[in-house]
């Protein structure tokens, strides 16, 4: 099937168009339209570089919401016209413990992600969201909630799920006390969602010019992280940290906010940090800990629990030949909360 999209040619130059060719549907495939593709910082760090050197071209995005236009004889689940969603994952060996329970994303056989990996029977690079259409085995496909808003549902496939699954894993209930570092894309995603668990938010974050938004958001308490003073005051405060900082950073000043044996969740930076100190860790069996994504039937659960709740992320919509230029205003910060891709406004290529 022939598509269209933008990908990464090289580390340092902007995306551009790309043509290029979606598989021919194998039996367990389901083809499908995209409608909107959510831009993640991973998106960003991959093209740019720096998690290193990648295959070019390379089509960015794992935030997909589309309908589904064919599917193979042996699908099962799924049929034409149905609104359904792809996260970061498109396949894994479906046969290790890792699998089998449920959380794909750490399968002892390497996951392959929706780009930038290569497809596990012909070894082709897999091409991401940033595309007209995309090809999945349909133990991979995300069914999209009655009533929820396609338009903004898209940030849920990473952002919602790499959060969602920490809050779950932590156990986040009624009076839990949850911080989130950091509020971006994840980091929002954070706030709705613990708020809806029933926890007790505290924002932390740089930007003195998010704080009314993060109470409109719902969260009961702003820390700005450059104050000293209230930093202090907050000591012993939280059960849970989220920490979505993309960049290198120190954790130590973070790691007297928690309570005794507290966790702070590391699912931002993926690579090196700052030294940190190790005094607040013992001085309080506090942890730090990390967390990837979350496996198909969690982000299935919480796909559900959005619907539910009506929860939904709070979207920049642009057009595709935009990225680069949504590109450097994440970099900065500046952005309300998540930019989505409105796909509609690539045309499909001709037959
Ligand atoms: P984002 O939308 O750019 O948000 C990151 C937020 O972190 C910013 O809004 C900002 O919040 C804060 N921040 C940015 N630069 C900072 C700096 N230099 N120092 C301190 N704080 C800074 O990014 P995102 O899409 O949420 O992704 C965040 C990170 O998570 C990325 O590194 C991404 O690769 C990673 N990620 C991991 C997983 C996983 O499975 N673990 C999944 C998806 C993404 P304030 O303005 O409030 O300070
Ligand atoms: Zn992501």
């Amino acid at each position: 099937m022939k598509t269209t999209g933008y990908a990464a040619y090289s580390a340092d130059k902007p995306l551009a168009p790309y043509d290029f060719e979606r598989r021919e549907l194998r039996g367990n495939d389901v083809a499908i339209e995209i409608l909107y593709s959510g831009v993640c910082h991973s998106d960003l760090h991959t093209a740019r570089g720096d998690w290193g050197p990648y295959t070019a071209p390379l089509v960015p995005g794992h935030e997909i919401v589309g309908k589904v236009i064919a599917v193979g004889p042996d699908v099962e689940h799924y049929a034409v016209g149905d609104p359904v969603g792809v996260g970061c994952m498109v396949d894994s060996c479906q046969d290790c413990d890792q699998c089998d329970h449920g959380e794909e994303q750490y399968c002892r056989n390497g996951m392959t992600a929706t780009y930038d990996s290569k497809d596990r029977i012909t070894g082709e690079p897999t091409q991401g969201g940033y595309s007209k259409h995309i090809v999945v085995r349909e133990e991979f496909v995300l069914a999209m909630p009655d009533g929820l808003d396609l338009s903004r549902a898209a940030p849920l496939l990473c952002a919602g799920i790499t959060t969602y699954s920490p809050l779950r894993t932590w156990n986040v209930g009624p009076g839990s006390r949850v911080g989130v570092i950091g509020m971006g894309g994840l980091g929002h995603m954070a706030i709705k969602l613990a708020i809806a668990l029933g926890a007790h938010v505290t924002v932390l974050s740089r930007s003195p010019s998010k704080e009314k938004d993060a109470l409109e958001l719902g969260a009961d308490a702003v820390l700005i992280s450059t104050d000293k003073d209230a930093m202090k005051a907050a000591r012993n405060s939280l059960d849970l940290i989220i920490d979505t900082v993309p960049v290198k950073h120190d954790v130590t000043p973070y790691m007297p906010l928690l309570d005794v044996d507290g966790t702070l969740a590391i699912v931002g930076q993926v690579g090196p940090m700052e030294e940190f100190m190790t005094p607040p860790a013992i001085m309080g069996r506090r942890r730090i800990a990390g967390s990837l994504i979350g496996g198909i039937a969690e982000t299935q659960e919480m796909l559900d629990f959005c619907g539910r709740m009506n929860i939904l992320p709070e979207c920049e919509m642009i057009k595709m030949d935009e990225i680069n230029t949504a590109f450097d205003r994440m970099e900065k910060a500046d952005v309300r909360y998540r930019f989505v891709i409105d796909m509609s406004s690539v045309d499909a290529p001709a037959a």
